[in-house]
């Protein structure tokens, strides 16, 4: 996911539509104060993210989760370096995701190697699938800088259960560059994964972080941003994912791509 990158009045807009059933004030507060796309001014806010993911993470307790997930398991991870990011509509944005079920030097060197490609392209959040390796494997870090806030790796990641409550929020997404639209998900989720090291763990979030994690967990199902908006939402970014589809069937002729409804 990419900073939530808007500029105030458009996150006014975004949290007052009618179409919000509700929003936690917690949400609220966080967002008021992330104003621009731009790096420098981002500084203010991140002090206090990392002092609320510090809370989040200190609900961390370990917890022996069955895994109910059938997706196929791989016992050895592969990918060509230098990792980068697949533009929509690149087919393997929705192809089946495999668990993860080798927890050794070269899960940690994908996870660092993810690390680097979402800062390097100025993202919150980075999911496997994005740079072509097909399995269930997330990074986040919500101050968006590398040497900041709390860089969070989650494998095998699965939700327990989701809030009833709901926000809308401007998402971008770094395989859809300068697509930005509202996006209405659960303000909480409870999360069940495993660490870098295959130990199991639930963590709850909610903020921007429960916003990252729903975005980035969606791309481990294949599902993408665009599917989740309200179709008047839809149709206001429909001519930028047409034009995306164009120009990759036009680099890539022949490809099995899923075009936008
Ligand atoms: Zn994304």
């Amino acid at each position: 996911m990419q900073a939530a990158a808007v500029a105030p009045q458009v996150v006014r807009a975004a949290l007052t539509r009618p179409l919000t059933r509700s929003i936690s004030s917690k949400l609220a507060a966080h967002v008021a104060p992330w104003p621009q796309r731009q790096r420098t001014a981002r500084g203010g806010v991140v002090a206090q993210a990392r002092n609320r993911l510090a809370d989040l993470l200190a609900d961390l307790k370990s917890e022996d989760v069955d895994d109910e997930s059938t997706a196929p398991i791989v016992t050895k991870l592969e990918w060509q370096a230098p990792l980068g990011v697949l533009p929509y509509p690149d087919p393997r944005l929705r192809a089946p995701n495999s668990r993860i079920g080798c927890f050794d030097d070269d899960l940690r060197r994908l996870a660092e190697e993810m690390f680097e490609v979402m800062y390097k392209d100025e993202g919150v959040g980075l999911a496997a699938p994005q740079v072509g390796v097909n399995v269930r494997l997330m990074v986040f870090n919500e101050a968006g800088e590398k040497g900041q806030g709390d860089e969070i790796v989650l494998v095998n990641p699965q939700i327990i259960n989701s809030g009833k409550m709901t926000n809308l929020f401007e998402e971008g997404c770094l395989s859809f560059p300068n697509i930005y639209a509202d996006v209405e998900r659960p303000s909480k989720v409870k999360v069940k994964a495993q660490d870098l090291n295959g130990k199991k763990f639930t963590i709850s979030l909610s903020g921007f972080p429960a916003r990252i994690f729903q975005h980035e967990y969606d791309h481990l199902d294949g599902t993408l941003f665009h599917d989740r908006m309200a179709a008047p939402v839809l149709d206001t970014v429909r001519q930028q994912l047409v034009a995306m589809e164009d120009a990759y069937l036009a680099a890539n002729p022949g490809a099995q791509v899923r075009r936008v409804a």
